[in-house]
């Protein structure tokens, strides 16, 4: 993606970051007409860890404008997801749930770059490899976004004035940390985040055998989840690899440096069963392992009358029901739509800014409930969980309710789905349906 020309001294709204959230936010507001400037530190593509898509994210696509060229881009379809939990196996698979179209395994630089340039190409103005620093909200009504511009030989600084401010740095949480409110889940749940790449992998597909790799766009695979004794790990097959992620509670990697943990992740691939099938004629690629410490956080302001904070700058629990990037989309659209009404209407853009909060922080205190075995002091609040239970499409609440069956992390959302009044129903109609629970797998 080229980058190039000068950055204005003065816009409607600046966009931190060109993720998901940042571009689904820049190309919302730059189809309403609105004058939108997009930061990204990052020369475009860039790796990003989050692989795997389930199928509600096409509501926002489309929403977008972007899933034909979704399409074209012939990333691998995936039919659902296989865990294996404690040693018992589940199987989601999403067309029974009424979707008519595939969740995704995409390489993220190739999907976060398609989204990005959709951006560009709606009217948003787009310039990477620039750094945001910081926000000075002195003035209310033109809050001032200092930059670190890293294009030419010199890493020049500027600042560009706004009415609004969307931070989507991702984990970086940039304004979360500059108001001090992001604060780490305080849970059993520590954890650490390797992962890496294998060319040549076999793969999972929904018939619950193995296939090989040159299959994956014919015979559709799955996202296969395990837990093992220090976490879980995940295997996503790619068009021309495969990702693995082994996830590792905290306690049990630290001290380690780089080497120790590269062995420790290969160990884990060898040694686990069902993983180490598939990978047993793969090959590592080399350097290609990464890692995130403690990547469970949340901010416990998101949303205020000059800013929003979307995307993993507002919160991230945990990847293992894969609703990272379909919860950005959903908090875009949201924050969205409430910065184009501010637009209209400045006299009430407190009021929307409220609203806003409340909304995504329900969402946000959905998702912790579904993938956090505890609550803890976590920013939960267990009424609006329920009020978005029941409100929610039934055949979306039924697929969160059976994902909730599939890990032992899920207790206090079904405590919750009881309260609520949607979980007798539910358990009743999973009863008839239980023999999709099986025994085996053929690997
Ligand atoms: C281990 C792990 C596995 C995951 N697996 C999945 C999965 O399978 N499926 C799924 O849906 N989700 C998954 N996720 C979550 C997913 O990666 C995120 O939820 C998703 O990327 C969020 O999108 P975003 O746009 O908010 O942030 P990001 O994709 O992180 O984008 C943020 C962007 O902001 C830029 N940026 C940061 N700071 C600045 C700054 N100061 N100035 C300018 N730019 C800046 C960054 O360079 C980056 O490009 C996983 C997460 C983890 C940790």
């Amino acid at each position: 993606m080229q980058s190039i020309g000068e950055i204005p001294a003065q816009t409607d709204v600046v966009v931190i970051g060109g993720g998901p959230a940042g571009s689904s936010a820049a190309t919302y507001l730059a189809q309403s007409g609105i004058d939108v400037l997009l930061l990204e530190r990052q020369a475009f593509p860039r790796n990003q860890v989050g692989e795997s898509l389930i199928p509600h994210f096409w509501k926002f696509t489309d929403l977008l404008g972007v899933s034909e060229k979704i399409e074209s881009e012939g990333f691998v379809r995936k039919s659902g997801g296989i865990t294996v939990w404690n040693n018992q196996i589940h199987q989601i698979t999403f067309s029974r749930y009424g979707y008519s179209r595939p969740g995704l395994h995409v390489e993220r630089d190739v999907f976060d770059r398609l989204l990005l340039e959709h951006a560009q190409s709606c009217g948003a103005r787009v310039f990477t490899e620039v750094s945001a620093a910081s926000v000075d909200f002195g003035d209310a009504h033109w809050p001032v976004v200092h930059f670190i511009d890293k294009r030419g030989a010199d890493n020049t600084q500027g600042s560009v004035r706004c009415r609004y401010v969307i931070d989507a740095s991702g984990h970086s949480c940039l304004l979360a940390s500059q108001f001090g409110t992001r604060r780490q889940i305080s849970s059993e749940l520590k954890f650490l985040a390797l992962w890496g790449y294998f060319t040549k992998s076999r793969y999972l597909g929904a018939d619950r055998n193995s296939h090989a790799p040159e299959k994956c766009l014919e015979i559709r695979p799955v996202t296969f989840v395990m837990s093992y004794e220090h976490g879980w790990v995940w295997h996503i097959m790619l068009r021309e690899k495969a990702s693995i992620g082994v996830i590792v509670h905290t306690d049990r990697i630290r001290g380690m440096n780089k080497a120790a943990r590269t062995a420790f992740f290969q160990q884990t691939c060898r040694d686990l069963p069902h993983l180490r099938d598939l990978l047993q004629p793969a090959s590592f690629i080399p350097d290609s392992l990464q890692f995130r410490p403690d990547y469970s956080y949340y901010a416990t302001r998101i949303c205020g009358e000059n800013y929003y904070c979307i995307g993993d700058a507002a919160a991230f629990v945990d990847p293992v029901f894969s609703h990272g990037v379909q919860n950005a989309l959903y908090n875009t659209a949201v924050a969205t739509l409430a910065i184009k009404e501010s637009l209209k209407n400045s006299r009430l853009r407190k009021r929307y800014s409220q609203l806003c909060e409340s909304r995504m922080q329900q969402f946000y205190g959905f998702s912790r409930a579904l993938s956090l075995g505890d609550f803890g002091a976590n920013g939960v609040d267990r009424e609006l969980v329920k009020t978005m239970m029941k409100a929610l499409p039934e055949l979306e609440l039924e697929l969160l309710l059976v994902a909730s069956a599939m890990t032992n992390r899920s207790e206090n959302f079904k405590q919750l789905a009881r309260e609520a009044g949607v979980w007798d129903d539910f358990a009743e109609r999973a009863a008839v349906t239980a023999p999709d629970t099986i025994a085996s797998l053929s690997l």
